[in-house]
């Protein structure tokens, strides 16, 4: 992988990003420089020759525009990327206006997910034709770096979420679930966050799907599970409040998995009827006899388990009395706009009716304001959950909030 041929000059106004995009080109055998002013760009630019060059476009002195003008001027021979973070149309008319001028403009490293596009950029054939220029979809041929191999990005990603697995960087978030009639504490979700070393926490929607998608998802399960509970047996050994976690169709199949999340229990003290997984609807229907198999076990070694997003599949009613759910959660996509909208209204009373005739404890998610939690207070739901009663919070915040709310004491 070593190209000593190369030399990679950053020029972003974020030092943390230049030394982000650095260790990456580190990674990758290149030799690499960050600056911070466009002077000291220039400079670099006379004095290293850098081969490839890394311009972040909204920079406080002169905007990227200027700044690859001045670069065709001199006739950059250099292959350029642009670093994202502004509205994509202003992307698209800077990369083409690089492309006229006759750079080598080879695309966009999307922020904060450098990884795989800088990577692709310096491992580029030197062959490999520059996009077209003049042409109509120059910039979209353009975009984004890496993608036109999915596979190959596919797996750079793989590799560094394996990595961000072993150096620990998964925490847990936990959000706040209430009973509604009495508002008070019924339980926590945890949610999954991703520290990287740089920039700010991810959501899981921006890897769970590739997680998923390789083994890493069983890993990852395990640590969610791991931090969790160790922080809920610290806190609340013997409540009646409950902790869930959600869980993925692979962790179905996964036979050990019960076996292991046991064995945790035990080892805290903790019941495992005050666990609840979470498996959204989707993946409990993927293979519903698998499904059915796998749930059973669950619920025979006493946890609990909550039919996730409910009212997004396509499950019938028949399907879902076959599986041995404990709870229903109405999809926070409904109870969202339930106030505004009166399908959504009977969509969500619909839902907690079938759960109520079914046994099953329901719960709201996305419960954003006092109309909302009024509405499915009136319509019988036992527990809500959304930013209205508390936002996901670190272990420690939750803490505070609980005795700004109730005290001390539950
Ligand atoms: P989910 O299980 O449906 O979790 C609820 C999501 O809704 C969370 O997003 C939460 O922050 C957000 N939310 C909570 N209250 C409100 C509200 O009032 N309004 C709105 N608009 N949103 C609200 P988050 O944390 O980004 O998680 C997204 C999804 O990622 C989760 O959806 C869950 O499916 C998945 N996920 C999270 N943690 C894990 C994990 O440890 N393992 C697996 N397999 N999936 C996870
Ligand atoms: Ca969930
Ligand atoms: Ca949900």
């Amino acid at each position: 992988m070593s190209m000593p041929q190369h030399r990679l000059l950053i020029l972003d106004d974020d030092p943390e990003v230049g030394r982000h995009i650095g260790l990456i080109a580190e990674r990758a055998g290149t030799p690499w420089r960050s600056v911070v002013r466009v002077q000291d760009f220039f400079l670099q630019l006379e004095q290293w020759q850098p081969t490839h060059l890394i311009i972040d476009l909204v920079m406080p002195e002169q905007d990227g525009v200027q700044i690859m003008r001045t670069l065709a001027e001199r006739g950059c021979r250099a292959r350029v990327a642009i670093i994202s973070g502004v509205d994509s149309r202003v992307m698209d008319a800077a990369m083409r206006s690089g492309l006229e001028h006759g750079l080598d403009v080879r695309g966009v490293i999307p922020k904060p997910f450098p990884m795989g596009s800088v990577l692709a950029f310096l491992q580029q054939d030197a062959e490999q034709a520059p996009v077209a220029m003049g042409r109509g979809d120059a910039v979209q041929d353009a975009l984004p770096l890496g993608g036109r191999d999915s596979d190959f990005s596919a797996h750079l990603w793989t590799a560094e979420l394996e990595r961000a697995l072993e150096s620990k960087q998964f925490t847990v978030e936990y959000q706040p679930k209430i009973h509604c009639n009495a508002e008070i504490l019924a339980g926590f979700e945890a949610l999954v966050r991703w520290e990287q070393p740089f920039g700010s926490p991810q959501l899981p929607a921006r890897f769970i799907h590739l997680m998923e998608q390789s083994q890493l998802i069983e890993e990852l399960t395990m640590e969610v599970f791991g931090q969790s509970i160790r922080w809920f047996a610290t806190h609340f050994p013997e409540s009646g409040i409950s902790l869930s976690i959600n869980i993925s169709a692979r962790n179905l199949v996964e036979t050990r998995f019960v076996d292991k999340v046991l064995i945790l229990c035990e080892q805290h003290s903790l019941d495992p009827q005050r666990i609840i997984f979470e498996v959204s609807e989707s993946s409990a229907m993927e293979d519903p006899t698998m499904s059915l198999a796998a749930l059973t076990r669950f619920r025979m070694k006493g946890f609990q388990l909550s039919i996730d997003d409910f009212g997004t599949g396509f499950s019938s009613m028949v399907q879902l009395v076959r599986l041995p759910f404990s709870e229903i959660k109405v999809d926070k996509s409904f109870v969202s706009s339930a106030v505004v909208s009166s399908e959504s209204r009977a969509v969500v009373k619909s839902i907690v009716d079938l759960g109520h005739s079914l046994g099953l404890r329901t719960t709201a998610e996305g419960v954003e304001d006092q109309q909302t939690l009024r509405f499915i207070k009136s319509i019988g739901c036992d527990l809500a959950q959304g930013y209205f009663i508390a936002r996901p919070m670190t272990g420690e915040r939750v803490m505070d909030w609980i005795n700004s709310k109730w005290g001390s004491t539950l």
